[in-house]
C-alpha cells in the first residue's frame, strides 16, 4: 500500500474512533448515581479560564487523535475556545454544581481544608474520566486502523492501553471510594496541602495529578506492585488580580511528598519551579495565547519534549519560563 493511501485510510478510521467518541456516555462519578455525566469543565470557564482568554480563547493540550495525526503530532498545544478546553465527563449536572460550588465563582480560599480536598477531587475526577474515554477511543481506533499498524506500533499501542486499564480497575476506585468517605466525614486530617496566593494573574491555569516519586516512580512500582500509585494533585487557578496554586496529597503518602510540603511561596527561584511543575507533569495545561505566542519556536519545542516524557529529570531551570511572573 502506498503511503500516502495508508494515512488516508488512517485518517477515515480516526475520525470515525472520534465521533463514535464523543457520542459516547458515562456515568456519574458520585458513587450511587445513575444519571449520565455532563461535559464539564475541570478549569472553571467563568472565571479560571476567562481570566487568561483573549476572544474567548485559549492555548490547551489537543485531545482529538484525528487532528493530532492531521497535524504531524508536532504541536500538542492547540488554539482552543474556552468552552472546548478541559471538558470532561464526569458528573451529572446536578452532582457538578452541588460539589464543587464551594470553590467557584471566586470563593476559593486557599486556608480553607475543604476547599483544599475540592481541588485534589477534582484533579482525580478529571484523570478518571479522561482516561476511561481514553481508554474507550484507543480501543474503537484499533478497530478501525488496527491492520494498517506495524507489529512495533500495535505492541506499543497496546502497552500504553494497558497501564490506562490498571489505573481504571485498580487505583481509580480505591482513590475515589476514599475521597467521597472524606467527603462524607468531612474528616480532613486525612488529607495535606501546600497552597499559596500569587500576587497576580500569570497566565496559566491548569487541574492535574502526577506521581510525587516523578522520575523515581517506575523503580518504586516494581518494588511495591502491590499497591496503588501514588500521586499528588495540582491546581493553578488565575483570576483576574491573583493565582492560587495548591499542592493536595492524602496523609497516606506524606512520607513521599516532603518535595511538594516544603515549596515556599518566597524562595528565590519560585516561578521556574512552579512553570516546570506545570510544563512536565500536566496533562491539562490552559495558557493565554499572547503568552504562548510569544514563545520562540525552538523553546516550544523543548517544552513539547518536557511534555512527552513523564519521567524525564528535569531541573527547574532547564524548562523555558512561560509564565507571566
Ligand atoms: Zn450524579
Amino acid at each position: 500500500m502506498r503511503e500516502s493511501q495508508r494515512k488516508k485510510l488512517i485518517m477515515a478510521g480516526l475520525g470515525k474512533a472520534q465521533k463514535r467518541s464523543n457520542r459516547r456516555k458515562y456515568k456519574c462519578i458520585h458513587p450511587n448515581c445513575k444519571l449520565d455525566s455532563i461535559k464539564s469543565h475541570s478549569q472553571q470557564k467563568k472565571g479560571q479560564l476567562s481570566s487568561i482568554a483573549e476572544d474567548s480563547s485559549v492555548y490547551a493540550m489537543r485531545k482529538n487523535m484525528y487532528q493530532m495525526f492531521n497535524a504531524g503530532m508536532n504541536d500538542l498545544l492547540s488554539k482552543q475556545t474556552i468552552g472546548e478546553a478541559s471538558r470532561y465527563k464526569g458528573y451529572c449536572n446536578a452532582h457538578d454544581t452541588s460539589i464543587f460550588s464551594p470553590i467557584e465563582n471566586g470563593n476559593l480560599d486557599i486556608d480553607n481544608p475543604e476547599h483544599n480536598f475540592l481541588l485534589l477531587l477534582r484533579a482525580v475526577s478529571y484523570e478518571y474520566a479522561s482516561k476511561r474515554d481514553m481508554y474507550d477511543r484507543q480501543k474503537d481506533i484499533l478497530s478501525q486502523v488496527e491492520h494498517l499498524f506495524s507489529y512495533e506500533g500495535r505492541k506499543n499501542y497496546e502497552a500504553s492501553g494497558y497501564g490506562i486499564k490498571v489505573f481504571l480497575e485498580k487505583d481509580a476506585p480505591y482513590y475515589l471510594s476514599l475521597l467521597f468517605d472524606i467527603y462524607e466525614s468531612k474528616n480532613w486530617s486525612k488529607i495535606q496541602y501546600n497552597s499559596f496566593e500569587i500576587e497576580k494573574n500569570i497566565g496559566v491555569s491548569s487541574t492535574t495529578c502526577f506521581s510525587p516519586l516523578r522520575e523515581d516512580h517506575p523503580s518504586w512500582m516494581a518494588e511495591n506492585f502491590e499497591k496503588p500509585q501514588p500521586f499528588i494533585s495540582f491546581s493553578v487557578v488565575p483570576d483576574e488580580s491573583k493565582t492560587i496554586v495548591a499542592f493536595v496529597w492524602f496523609a497516606e503518602f506524606a512520607d513521599l511528598c516532603g518535595e511538594y510540603s516544603r515549596i515556599d511561596i518566597n524562595q528565590e527561584d519560585i516561578s521556574n519551579v512552579i512553570n516546570t511543575y506545570i510544563f512536565c507533569e500536566s496533562e491539562d495545561v490552559c495558557v493565554r495565547p499572547s503568552l504562548w505566542e510569544k514563545i520562540p519556536i525552538p523553546d516550544k519545542n523543548m517544552i513539547y519534549r518536557h511534555m512527552g516524557e513523564s519521567d524525564s529529570v528535569s531541573s527547574a531551570n532547564k524548562v523555558p519560563l512561560v509564565l507571566d511572573w
